[in-house]
Formats: structure tokens, sequence, C-alpha cells
């Protein structure tokens, strides 16, 4: 891609009400333009980053078995009052009327759908069990906040769902999503605490959360600095210095952190307010046992600006970069003619680069390379002759490398 023809440049100055840095930088960048509080365009550059995020997610749901589809998000409001969550979640969710006064809510979660497709769909044991998923946008009418897009009033999910002949069947299932979401957040470049929340209303058993522990982060967890254990703060009941609950050994630290991951073993409360029963084995008919696992690919990027940025600007790893390399032309003439033959070379190679070829100071294009923050810049300026200058986002070392040195380099 030229940089000539990106769309949007990077943006100058201060941007407006800004306080978090994925705010800042994300906006800066060109990554992502706020339409209205909590409501976002995710540019194109913002777009290949959650593309990335999600085809890891893609990956590691179809590796245990998930099937990916496509839900609406415009519901009939009858679906929704089976459960009482019409009435239970008026403040969270869209509730809208048409020009008849027929009542819609917008998608702000999707058990009651997934549960409406099941009974549907299911008759016998033979028929279970399902898994299945989707990435779709979620409506939540979130108090005003001021966190970039950790908070949308509309955003990305990616929600999967389980349905099972039994509480042994999902609770080996919901350990099985638990650890294709360790292997999520680990492909990512991570750093998480799992830990345990409140099951709510719907079941006894604890619920995960995957927080990503961070100064900025809305959320307060506790965890032992020795052993895996933690816990949110709606659910502990001791303090920082205490010995861990449950390795005796080590203490409990506090961290604030963002919450990028929920998975809840739900139980069978949805499939008896919906009336979703299977016919076992024995002829009897019994409720169907229900999990639901949700990640947030929008604030997973967001989460990792928080994590990952300096002064000027976000620094990108490998995974979730939008660009495998960032090339930035420095001069003019004989030295363009190189830096385009390079361009074209690493295409075709199967790299996909972003070209600085524009006609500015060379001061603006690495101060643009330090925002966007691809984690390679490669240079091509009179000189470094026939070679590439090597340098990493997040080090100040430069090398002089061969442009086969520096293929052989990004294969790596
Ligand atoms: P929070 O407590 O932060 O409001 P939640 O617990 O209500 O979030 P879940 O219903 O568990 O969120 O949703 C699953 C995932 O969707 C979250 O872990 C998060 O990654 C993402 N998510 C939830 N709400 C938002 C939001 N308003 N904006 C962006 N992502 C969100
Ligand atoms: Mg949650």
């Amino acid at each position: 891609m030229r940089q000539s023809d990106l769309f949007p440049k990077t943006k100058k100055g201060e941007i407006r009400d800004a306080v978090f840095a994925n705010h800042i930088y994300l906006v800066k960048a060109g990554f992502i333009d706020q339409l209205m509080s909590g409501s976002w365009t995710l540019l194109p550059l913002g777009w290949r980053v959650v593309g990335k995020i999600n085809q890891i997610i893609r990956e590691e749901m179809n590796a245990i078995g998930a099937q990916e589809m496509l839900m609406p998000l415009l519901h009939p409001s009858s679906v929704w009052k089976e459960t009482e969550r019409w009435k239970k979640a008026r403040s969270i969710m869209y509730q809208i009327k048409d020009s008849l006064g027929k009542e819609f809510g917008l998608a702000f979660t999707h058990e009651e759908i997934v549960m409406d497709l099941l009974r549907k769909n299911i008759q016998s044991y033979a028929d279970l069990p399902v898994y299945v998923y989707h990435f779709s946008t979620k409506f939540r009418n979130e108090p005003r906040a001021r966190s970039g897009i950790l908070r949308g009033r509309e955003f990305l999910m990616k929600d999967l769902y389980s349905a099972h002949i039994s509480e042994n069947d999902l609770m080996e299932y919901y350990e099985k999503v638990k650890s294709a979401y360790c292997k999520i957040f680990d492909r990512l470049g991570f750093s998480y605490r799992v830990i345990e929340a409140s099951g709510g209303v719907f079941t006894k058993n604890y619920t995960h959360e995957f927080q990503v522990p961070v100064d900025s982060g809305e959320d307060l967890i506790f965890y032992c600095d020795s052993c895996g254990w933690g816990q949110n703060k709606e659910i502990f009941l001791g303090k920082e210095g205490d010995f861990c609950p449950s390795c005796g050994k080590g203490r409990v630290l506090s961290s604030n952190a963002i919450e990028v991951g929920n998975i809840f073993p739900l139980g069978t409360w949805f499939a008896e307010r919906m009336g979703v029963y299977y016919i076992d084995k024995d002829g009897k008919k019994k409720p169907v046992w229900f999990g639901s696992y949700g990640i947030g690919p929008t604030r997973t990027m967001g989460a990792w600006v928080e994590v990952s940025h300096d002064d000027k600007g976000i620094i990108w790893n490998k995974q979730m970069s939008p660009f495998d390399a960032h090339l930035v032309l420095i001069g003019e003439g004989k030295v363009r003619e190189k830096a385009e033959s390079v361009y074209l070379k690493l295409k075709k190679v199967g790299f996909d680069v972003l070209f600085d070829d524009r006609d500015v100071q060379a001061g603006e294009k690495f101060a643009d390379s330090d925002l966007i923050g691809i984690p390679v810049r490669l240079v091509v300026s009179e000189s470094v002759q026939d070679n590439l200058e090597w340098k990493f986002r997040n080090s100040s070392k430069k090398e002089i490398l061969s442009f086969d040195a520096v293929v052989r380099r990004l294969k790596a």
C-alpha cells in the first residue's frame, strides 16, 4: 500500500477530549474515527488490525470444533420477553419501535437468539452438542465513557455458544474454550490473567474473565503473585497482601485491568425459560445445558495500545500489525527509483508493506512511522546505497542489510 494513497492521513495536534492512549494514538494515526461518543469507524488501518485479531480468534474457535455463522442484530421484543430480559436489560438494550408501533431490540448479546435457533433444530441427544459462533456488532447503551475504543455503544464481539446434554459435557467444553482463549491471547502477545467472577443469576459456578493488567483499566482484579489464581473485585472478600486462598503460599496483589474476554457456563436457565428440550437416551425430555463465550476484538485492539505505546505512538507486534514492514523513502531521483523497486520486490515475495512514497520531509516521515507503529521500519536513502536500513519500532538500533537479508528476517 502506498502511503500517498492511504486514507486518511495522520492527524497533527491535540485530539479533543482524548485522555486514554488508545483514543489519542488510534485517532491520530488514522486507525479509528469517532462519529459520536462510543461510536467508531474502523478506518482501513484499524480494520486491518481487527482482521488479524479476528483471524487468530477464528482459527482457535475452528480448532475446538466451533462453526462460524452470522445472526441478525434487529430482534423482535417477543423473544427477549421469554426470559424477561426485555425488562431486566432495559438500561443496556436499545429498544425501538417501528412506524407501526412494533417493538424491536438491538442485539446487546445473542443468547436468546441462539436458544430460538436450538429449539427449532434440536430434537434428541443425537443433535447435541452444538458449537456455533459469529463475529458481529453489539449495541449497548453504555454510560458516556471516555475510554476510547475500549467502551463502545456499538462494538464488535466474537460470541460462541455451546449446547450440551449434561453439565459434565458443558464443563468439559467450557475448559476447552478456556484453553482456546488462552491460546488466542498468548498468540496475540498479551500478558493477561484468567480471573474468577460471579455467575450472577444464571449459575452457581464461576464465570471467567480474561483481564489485561494495566493502570488505565476500569476493572480491579486481585491475583496471586505465585500461582494462577485470581478474582475480580465483585467477589474477592480479602485484601491485598493476604495469603493466596488457592495455593496458600503466594500473596494477593491487585491491579487495574481491561476485560478482553469473558466465558459463562450458563447451565439450564435459558433452556427452562425458552423451552429448549431434547429427548435423552432414556426417552425423557431434558433441558439443554448452555454456555456462552465472548471476546471483544475492538476492545482488544485498544487494550494493546494501552499496554504498548510510548510518547511517539503505538508499538504493534508482528501478530497485530496492519503491515509487515514500513518502507520509508528518503530522497529523490535514483533513490526513489530504488525504493520503488524494493517495494515491488517485497510485494512479490508476499509481504504486506506500507510504502511511504510521499514527497514530505524525512522528519515528518519518521514521526508518522513511529506514530503508526509498524514493528519494522526499512529506510531507502542515499547513504545506504544498494542496501536497506532496518530498525525495530521498539529499539533505536539501526542495521544496514541487503535485500535478501531483509527478506530472510521478515520471514523469520
Ligand atoms: P464491561 O464489564 O467492561 O462492561 P461486560 O462484562 O459487560 O463488559 P461481556 O458481556 O462479558 O462484557 O462481553 C464480552 C466481551 O465483549 C468483553 O469481554 C469485552 O471484550 C467486549 N465488550 C463488552 N462491552 C464492550 C463495549 N462496550 N465496547 C467494546 N467491547 C466491549
Ligand atoms: Mg464480562
